[in-house]
């Protein structure tokens, strides 16, 4: 008789039972919404990223959103992204009335590639969303040298990037704003929530209005609103979550990056130049790890390579379809052929499993299944 082997999916959260204990102590307080849990997850990430400011909500999407409000950014502005991340990073500029302009990205690092931006420069362009992509950080000497050169606010993508560094320092530590995202694929997680670290009081207090209906409190009985704030504010509840998994952070990283490690030696040297599948790129200094991607040459079907992958048992991503060919995007005038790189790398990339409770022997059994696949 065979038994089917276990299923291994591509992430999966790691959360300890202390943390389980925090939430069901919150859902007995009777103090569920935003309140000391919230207030203690926002003072941890503040001295997480250097003293900066942070203000948590209830998703790393709407973090973006605010800071482009918070930096004025609106109608009639261009803001420059890239075409390879998660729908997110380019809806947020239509939500707030403004204009995404694509720049493609970089082969090897699937990063935007800087080098580029220049030439998409408008009169109109106030702002820059890069994404630091599976937590492999942009040049951030170039990034905020073009910015200080073209006036540019950076709203920096690290939905992926918590605990990643640029020569040393943290990612959100320094630069302009900086949104982080705590949906429950990412290093962590608070079911769904995210955080953004901003650079003044001036501007965290914005924040607070933008994320609760414009309110702010005038004494004892009053309130006024005099912008248009939305309901973005994150649960004690989630925040609960957050403490628990912030004790893990470092830990979690550390596996993760001995895992990618280890991928690497599972698939040796020759892999690259046997298959015409590409790793990524080997950087053990500044990333966090957040995905291991491989792009597939254009002569396997990655539809194929994925179904046969789950019949072994083995749970893919692909992160991500290429934005400006969704019908959203096409029905703005964007077509394919405009950003080459990424619309190859959006057909052919697959994410492996690489996740904190997985061990060196699921990464042998991955790549076994890769090779068998291919
Ligand atoms: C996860 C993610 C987001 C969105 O975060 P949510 O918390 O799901 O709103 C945005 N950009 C990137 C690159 C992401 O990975």
């Amino acid at each position: 008789m065979s038994t089917s082997p276990v299923f291994l999916p591509f992430t999966k959260p790691t959360i300890d039972e202390d943390t389980i204990a925090a939430v069901a102590e919150v859902l007995r307080s009777g103090w569920l919404t935003s309140g000391p849990k919230v207030k203690e997850l926002e003072a941890q990430l503040s001295s997480y990223f250097g003293g900066r400011p942070v203000r948590t909500f209830n998703s790393g999407t709407c973090t973006m959103e605010i800071a482009l409000r918070i930096a004025g950014i609106g109608a009639g502005d261009e803001v420059i992204t890239t075409p390879n991340s998660w729908v997110a990073t380019a809806n947020v500029i239509i939500e707030v009335g403004a204009t995404p302009v694509f720049v493609d990205i970089d082969p090897k690092t699937h990063n935007i590639d800087l080098n580029k931006v220049e030439a998409a420069i408008t009169p109109r362009t106030k702002g820059i969303i890069p994404v630091h992509m599976c937590g492999l950080p942009c040049d951030m000497d170039m990034l905020y040298a073009l910015a200080e050169k073209h006036h540019l606010r950076v709203i920096e993508d690290a939905a992926q990037a918590i605990g990643s560094t640029w020569k040393g320092r943290r990612i959100g530590s320094f630069g302009d704003f900086a949104s982080f995202s705590f949906q429950v694929n990412k290093n962590i997680m608070t079911g769904e929530g995210g955080c953004l670290v901003l650079n003044n009081e001036a501007e965290a207090k914005l924040a607070e209005k933008y994320r609760l209906q414009g309110v702010s409190r005038t004494g004892l009985d009053g309130i006024d609103v005099d912008v248009l704030g939305g309901k973005y504010n994150m649960t004690d509840i989630a925040a609960a979550m957050g403490l628990g998994q912030m004790k893990h952070l470092e830990a979690f990283n550390a596996k993760r990056k001995a895992l990618a490690q280890h991928y690497f030696a599972t698939f040796g040297n020759e892999f690259e130049a046997q298959t015409g599948v590409e790793l990524p790129v080997a950087d053990w200094n500044h990333s966090n790890w957040h995905m291991f991607h491989i792009v597939l040459p254009e002569s396997v079907s990655r539809a194929e390579f994925m179904q046969k992958m789950l019949d072994m048992g083995i749970g893919l991503g692909y992160h991500y379809r290429a934005i400006h060919l969704f019908t959203l995007y096409r029905e703005r005038g964007f077509t394919d052929g405009m950003f080459p790189i990424a619309e190859r790398v959006g057909k052919q990339i697959v994410t492996l499993p690489l996740f904190p409770s997985m061990n060196e022997s699921d990464v042998e059994r991955v790549v076994s299944a890769v090779k068998s696949c291919l």
